[in-house]
């Protein structure tokens, strides 16, 4: 989803499953148990085990704010439209044809046009036409590809999506179709005529960055003055139309101590979500590299994030920080409690990347990637089919199997729960398997401590 950098992220940064009340898992209650006790030797294998649209036993849907103070939601409440994303009956008989999953959420970067320039991009987005970009016959044969095998969200994205001036051709047809299209945007083009577009064409909910409390750090990062004023105003306006919000920050070395602010910012806006992202350097964003976060002060925020969602009222969570998911069992445990759904909403029931499990990316020209973050094409749908591709390729194969990470990650006790960004360890490594690189922790079995 490619806006917290941009405007319309390439990772899973809508707060989508709760949105759309989607209760399964991404990890069986095998691998919870393994997270929380032991030493992951159990902890590996494609996640399977959960056929779409069968809810795990004793459940209720993900985000029940269990324990938690009167108006608030420790995750969110579970805003259920009664869609459930990769859990219709296309979906249901590819998992069981093939073993595979079927994606939930796929984002779409429909233009990489944008009017803005912003220094961390994922899409390094410019304003004018690319080449090569998708047609609408394109689009549109592709949707029915995909909605053989699924019937997923899709984050249109860029860029910035609201350039494409057949969006709403393409949200009307995604719709149709059985998908289920919201939007990544800027917020910046958003007038009353926008909005109530996006109202009448069934947008639920859109996801806008918004990296600082204030105009002046703002503006400086998205490369254009008055960037500020004009996505808070875009943010009212949508709201103003019922169309929901996220808000989207990216976490750097120049805003982390203002983390507070900005979703304070968010609750007086009255949006529906808020989401910080790690920094992933990938695209234009690899002229931030020395703008990451040292690893310990992503735990330090990580850590923050997990008090704070105690009371925030907002769905509130980080995003492509896989290690937040074995930050919740360890605080967990010392807190005395369970991950439990009851307790956690859907964090007890998914993993920390995604990638190439439930979710992935087309970019502008067609091709796929795990996620918009992980700079490498497995395919192109001008070539093959969606469908195929996702169910083929080596690499969404190989992501899928635990056994096969290496380094810390490899025997980490956590690894079904978090996975360690595969993205990062690329962009670093030049190997997706290898460890996570901005991951503090060692795992049990290096420090000799296993049963
Ligand atoms: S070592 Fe890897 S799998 Fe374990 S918590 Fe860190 S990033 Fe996650
Ligand atoms: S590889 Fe990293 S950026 Fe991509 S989905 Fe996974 S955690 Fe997010």
């Amino acid at each position: 989803m490619a806006d917290n950098v941009g405007n319309a992220d390439s990772r899973p940064d809508l707060d989508l499953d709760e949105a759309f009340g989607d209760d399964r898992p991404t990890i069986d209650e095998q691998e919870m148990a393994d997270a929380a006790k032991g030493c992951g030797q159990a902890a590996i294998g494609i996640p399977m085990g959960h056929p779409a649209g069968v809810p795990m036993t004793g459940g209720h849907p993900g985000g029940h704010p269990g324990g938690h103070p009167a108006g608030t939601q420790r995750h969110g409440g579970a805003r259920s439209m009664g869609f459930r994303p990769g859990g219709g009956e296309a979906a249901q008989a590819y998992e069981a044809r093939t073993g595979i999953k079927a994606p939930r959420i796929i984002a779409w970067e429909i233009t990489r046009s944008c009017n803005l320039s912003c220094a961390h991009c994922r899409a390094a987005a410019e304003f004018g036409a690319y080449e090569g970009e998708l047609s609408l016959d394109e689009i549109k044969s592709n949707i029915d590809d995909i909605t053989t095998i699924t019937n997923p969200i899709i984050i249109l994205t860029g860029g910035e999506p609201l350039m494409r001036p057949d969006i709403w051709e393409i949200i009307d047809y995604a719709h149709e179709k059985g998908a289920m299209p919201v939007i990544g945007t800027n917020a910046t083009l958003i007038t009353d005529e926008i909005a109530a577009k996006m109202a009448e064409h069934k947008i639920p909910r859109i996801s806008v960055s918004v990296d600082f409390p204030n105009a002046e750090g703002h503006d400086a990062f998205r490369g254009q003055p008055g960037c500020f004023d004009k996505t808070i105003e875009g943010i009212k306006i949508a709201k103003r139309h019922g169309v929901g919000v996220q808000i989207n920050m990216t976490v750097t070395t120049l805003n982390y101590q203002m983390v507070e602010e900005v979703h304070d910012l968010a609750e007086s806006l009255g949006v529906d979500a808020f989401h910080i992202f790690m920094l992933v350097p990938t695209g234009r964003g690899e002229d931030l590299l020395d703008k990451e976060l040292p690893p310990e002060e992503y735990e330090k925020v990580l850590e923050w994030a997990y008090e704070r969602q105690k009371t925030s009222p907002l769905h509130f969570k980080p995003t492509d920080a896989p290690h937040y998911y074995r930050i919740i069992r360890q605080k967990a445990k010392a807190e005395g409690k369970k991950v439990t759904r009851e307790e956690y909403g859907l964090d007890a029931m998914t993993r920390g990347c995604l990638g190439g499990i439930t979710f992935c990316f087309i970019s502008h020209v067609g091709d796929i990637q795990p996620c918009g973050y992980f700079d490498m094409q497995l395919g192109n749908v001008k070539e093959q089919p969606f469908s195929q591709i996702w169910t083929e390729s080596k690499v969404f194969n190989e992501l899928r199997d635990y056994s096969l990470l290496k380094g810390k990650c490899g025997v980490c006790e956590y690894k079904a729960v978090c996975g360690g960004c595969r993205a990062r360890a690329l962009s670093v490594t030049g190997d997706y398997l290898a460890e996570e690189p901005y991951c503090v922790y060692i795992p049990k079995s290096m420090r000799g401590e296993c049963e």
